[in-house]
């Protein structure tokens, strides 16, 4: 996976440790190509949204995504400067995808083996190419556990909820601390305790906690560790 190629760069950690900013500075900065995984999960919560079928429906809900990428309307397509986007339907859901419903929806259909299994190659192909930064849950553990740079990004429960209503509150949305610290406690259990690809540190990862630091010096840091790992 090295080499002129360049390196594959594994970002994971829990719902708002700050990986979507931090991964989209770090392949910037790298000039690699970014994909975010989590994306995936939530079109998939949209998929099954818009197909009319109960969330808890694993059978029907495994279906309908298995049904989406063999037909191509749901898939990741190049995008634009090395941010890969999600398409469903040939269109970017967008904003649509990021709302606390897709949220809760992506962890929950995240639990179904048959969505997992129908969103691996997807994530394959795009990684195999290297030069690539992927960002999720189980990409240094699953997806690429070969990968040259596995991070652990995590921060604490307390901050990544401070930091989730400050992004919400941002977008005009009346967020309550209590309810989002909630939500991000159910959401880091409901990702660390399913029985399929949980959320854990890979053994040969990098932990980077971001309580008490600035984005920037997140980004500084995995960018040095990425250059000590072969990327130019
Ligand atoms: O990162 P993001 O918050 O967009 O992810 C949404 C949900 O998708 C997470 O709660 C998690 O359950 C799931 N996910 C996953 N594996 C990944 C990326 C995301 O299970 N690689």
């Amino acid at each position: 996976m090295s080499g002129a190629r360049g390196i594959v760069v594994a970002i994971d950690g829990p719902a708002g440790a700050g990986k979507s900013t931090v991964a989209r500075e770090v392949a910037g900065a790298l000039g690699y190509t970014l994909v975010d995984t989590g994306s995936l999960y939530r079109a998939s919560a949209l998929v099954a949204e818009r197909a009319g079928v109960a969330i808890d429906d694993r059978a029907a809900v495994e279906e309908a995504v298995r049904a989406a990428v063999a037909a191509g309307t749901l898939r990741l397509d190049a995008g634009d400067a090395g941010l890969t986007r999600v398409l469903v339907g040939g269109v970017d859901p967008a904003e649509a995808l990021r709302t606390p419903a897709m949220s809760m929806g992506a962890s929950a259909v995240a639990a179904y083996p048959g969505v997992r299994e129908a969103l691996l190659d997807a994530q394959r192909a795009f990684g195999q190419r290297g030069a690539v930064v992927l960002e999720g849950r189980d990409i240094g553990t699953v997806v690429f556990p070969g990968a040259e740079l596995k991070v652990f990004l995590t921060a604490t429960a307390e901050e990544r909820a401070r930091r989730r209503c400050d992004e919400l509150r941002g977008k005009g949305v009346d967020a309550d601390y209590g309810v989002t610290l909630a939500e991000v406690r159910q959401r880091d259990h409901q990702d660390a305790s399913r029985d399929i690809a949980p959320l854990r540190e890979a053994p040969d990862a990098v932990r980077v906690d971001s309580s008490a630091m600035e984005p920037q010096a997140v980004v500084d840091a995995i960018v040095a560790l990425a250059r000590s790992r072969g990327a130019v």
